[in-house]
């Protein structure tokens, strides 16, 4: 499998992926239509299939015209999202199986950003669309704390920490700011926030992350960790909450940040 990255838009991720045996692709989140044709036509892959993590129009912006140039390709989202995905063909469902050529993978839903949110679980690579981020996470548009906090906690925190994270937007350095913010005690966090600022000086990319450094720098994924617990009790909420509560503060605290 070979993955490549394509910035789109502003700050958007879309990504290939392709089947090195066969020849056939997919399209994770069709951000915008020249970026991905481009990339289409250098790589020489033939798109057969266009996965949306959800329906925002920043992620499928791309997706008629790319219709227009492949219109075979099928289009799949999660069954929710039917009629606010156009052309959306195929509906998926927590734990459906996926296949791209013959590279495999499984369909994670995972509510909070939006109520039909998904994420890809391709071999070792996971498409997180705007759920997880590199250090941090999506906004809660549709969905409650604790949907968000049950799909990053009770569910992707728990895949092997060599997992792959690719995201849907470059927030990396705004988010460990935040990180650092609320946790200024953690090294990693401050160790990755001085690389990462080094890394976007140089114009560099920060996707994908691994879900092992986001256990150790992602305050999202810890919040029932001592240092995290407490600041969010001085900082904020008065009390040691539970996670959720923790959660739940940080989230809220975030959208201001
Ligand atoms: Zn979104």
């Amino acid at each position: 499998m070979k993955i490549v990255i394509i910035p789109c838009s502003f700050d958007n991720y879309s990504y290939l992926i392709i089947c090195e045996k066969t020849g056939e692709a997919a399209v994770v989140d069709p951000a915008e239509f020249y970026p991905l044709f481009r990339e289409i036509e250098k790589t020489g892959a033939r798109l057969q299939t266009i996965y949306c993590t959800h329906h925002h129009a920043d992620h499928i912006g791309g997706l008629e015209d790319l219709l227009g140039e492949f219109p075979g390709a099928a289009v799949y989202g999660h069954g929710s999202d039917q009629r606010r995905i156009p052309g959306m063909n195929h509906s998926l469902a927590d734990g459906s199986k996926i296949r791209i050529g013959t590279v495999t993978g499984q369909v994670m839903h995972t509510p909070g950003h939006t109520s039909g949110s998904l994420c890809y679980l391709v071999e070792d690579a996971l498409f997180t669309g705007d759920t997880l981020f590199g250090g941090g996470c999506g906004r809660l548009f549709e969905g409650s704390p604790k949907q968000m906090y049950d799909a990053l906690n009770g569910r992707i925190k728990l895949l092997p920490g060599q997992t792959r994270v690719y995201f849907g937007h470059e927030y990396t350095l705004q988010n460990l700011k935040f990180a650092n913010f609320v946790e200024p005690g953690n090294e990693a966090v401050a160790r990755r926030l001085h690389q990462t600022t080094v890394q976007r000086d140089l114009g560099q990319l920060t996707t994908p992350s691994n879900l092992e450094l986001e256990w150790q720098t992602n305050p999202f994924l810890r919040c029932a960790e001592e240092g995290i617990v407490r600041s969010v009790a001085e900082k904020f909420i008065g009390e040691a909450g539970d996670p959720l509560a923790v959660f739940t503060a940080l989230r809220r605290l975030k959208d201001s940040f």
